[in-house]
């Protein structure tokens, strides 16, 4: 079997925490990893659309959405967008969205309906990242029900780490009953201001509780990652220069060394 033929890596970008940094990780993630030669989609699960946005595909115009995939209306391969300037492909989300919660109840599996959609495109990409809502939702569960591991974008404040315990439990509540493979990735500090004592603390705290599962890369807090969305591209794409963007592919390199696929074995 060549490389190519091998399934994607399947990451949640999550934390229950609203405004934590998880948009902006999953589109520049993305947008890094893209430059550095992967293969990308993003799946937005947040009827907020903003990674879709960020991408630089315009919510309110989708002709087919995440929504449409979930409720089996629609597969990945036809509902996806490929972002303009970011390199990668999009399964965009809008507020449409926000109504699958309720009816997905009743179906069959109803944590499952991502997992099994993206098993037609699994060979596409190498790596799919799944942006998710604040908070523990039938959409966030099928994101953590189709993924390989989850990576947790963190601001190093006072009660980070308290916040963590939840979304720790969680995802071995998952691990247990529903999805045997799902692990913490890593943590990622973000946001991150080097001159406040109390964040390098909460840094310290961090890497002694949960040693080599907090990433090596730091990304600083950086008015050009904020300013990106509104022009529709990722930071990474706006402005390569900056020290965020810098991060982000920094970040990126870490996360291909990490867990990207073995090249395969020459013979
Ligand atoms: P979430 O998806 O967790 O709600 P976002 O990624 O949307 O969080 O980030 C929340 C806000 O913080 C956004 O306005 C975003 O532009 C900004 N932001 C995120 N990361 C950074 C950063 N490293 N530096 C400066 N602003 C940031
Ligand atoms: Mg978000």
């Amino acid at each position: 079997m060549t490389s190519s033929a091998a399934a994607a890596r399947i990451f949640c970008i999550a934390n229950q925490k609203g405004g934590v940094g998880k948009t902006t990780t999953t589109v520049n993630l993305a947008a890094g990893l893209a430059q550095v030669g992967q293969r990308v989609l993003v799946v937005d699960l947040d009827p907020q659309g903003n990674a879709t946005m960020g991408s630089g595909v315009d919510k309110r115009s989708l002709p087919l959405s995440v929504y449409d995939v979930l409720l089996g209306h629609a597969g990945i391969a036809e509902a996806r967008q490929a972002s303009p300037k970011g390199g990668y492909d999009v399964l965009g989300a809008n507020r449409e969205l926000a109504g699958a919660e309720v009816e997905l109840v009743d179906l069959e599996a109803r944590e499952r309906r991502l997992k099994a959609a993206l098993v037609d495109v699994a060979t596409a990409y190498d790596f799919v990242l799944v942006d998710c809502p604040p908070s523990l939702s039938l959409l966030t569960l099928n994101g953590l029900c189709a993924a390989h591991g989850v990576i947790v974008p963190m601001q190093c404040e006072y009660f980070a780490l308290e916040g963590l315990s939840d979304l720790v439990n969680t995802i071995r509540q998952v691990h247990a009953n529903l999805n045997p493979e799902l692990e913490i990735i890593g943590l990622l500090r973000v946001m991150f201001d080097p001159r406040v004592t109390l964040q390098q603390q909460v840094s310290e705290q961090l890497k002694a509780h949960f040693g080599d599962k907090v990433f090596n890369t730091v990304i600083p807090r950086n008015v050009r990652l904020a300013e990106a969305p509104s022009y529709g591209q990722p930071g990474v794409v706006f402005d390569p220069a900056s020290k965020g963007a810098q991060a982000f592919v920094a970040f990126a390199h870490e996360t291909v060394a990490r867990l990207g696929r073995k090249p395969a074995a020459r013979s």
